[in-house]
């Protein structure tokens, strides 16, 4: 029988989502009548090897995750959002102790699979950090503030990256010492141990592991949640 690895769950569901242009903030709008946080919550939350749930949400939302089934199953808590969704990780991280593997998810993306997850906690319980990516499919460029290409970085080394994130607690916790220590803004949660100079992993992913950011991500989500489903 395959061993699981224990690690702990910081689920961001702070911020206010503005590119979505609702009142709700993106990662509340329902799909098929459910809000879209609660579906990835649900997938980890029913991990046996989960040890601390943190969810980072703000006091109003709190009763959406307590009232889902799955919350029973897990030791639930919860932080407050920060201003960036790095000062919102280093909140949820708070509580954490005995250094476990910490499990960094954004709620926006509600397609995860727990294969995936488990994936990703093998190559961190390696590696101490790691990432969950798929190769980038479109040609990229770099261009300068006048919208004027400088440089087409070659497509075979370029990932993009998704979560979950994984990294073990004491690493991550250097890592926000260095980044508060030179002003750094990260936009995930990896950028913080490249920072320190120490290696991190990339996972293959699935590419149905969107971001909800947009009006037109969430029709895509949707579709991909009518798709699966059809096929179950
Ligand atoms: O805004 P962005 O798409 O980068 O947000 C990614 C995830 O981080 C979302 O799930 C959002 O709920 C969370 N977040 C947060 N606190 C912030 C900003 C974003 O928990 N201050």
């Amino acid at each position: 029988m395959e061993t699981l690895i224990p690690f702990s769950v910081v689920f961001l569901a702070g911020g206010t989502g503005t590119r979505m242009k609702s009142s709700v903030p993106k990662q509340y709008l329902c799909v098929h009548q459910k809000p879209l946080a609660l579906y990835s919550f649900e997938v980890l939350a029913s991990l046996p090897e989960i040890q601390d749930f943190v969810v980072v949400c703000e006091p109003q939302y709190e009763s959406l995750f307590q009232g889902s089934a799955k919350a029973k199953e897990v030791n639930l808590r919860f932080a407050r959002p920060g201003l960036r969704r790095q000062d919102s990780v280093l909140n949820g991280i708070q509580d954490l102790q005995h250094n476990p593997l910490v499990c960094i998810h954004d709620s926006a993306r509600p397609l995860i699979e727990h294969s995936v997850v488990r994936r990703v906690v093998q190559a961190a319980e390696s590696w101490e950090t790691a990432v969950v990516g798929v190769k980038v499919r479109s040609t990229i460029k770099i261009c300068d503030g006048a919208q004027i290409v400088v440089d087409t970085p070659n497509r075979a080394s370029l990932w993009e990256v998704q979560t979950p994130q994984v990294i073990r607690l004491d690493l991550l916790k250097e890592g926000f010492a260095h980044a508060q220590e030179h002003y750094l803004t990260v936009t995930d949660d990896v950028s913080l141990i490249e920072a320190l100079g120490k290696p991190v992993k990339v996972v293959e992913g699935s590419y149905s592991n969107i971001k909800v950011t947009t009006p037109e991500d969430l029709i895509c989500v949707e579709n991909l949640m009518n798709l699966f489903h059809s096929k179950t």
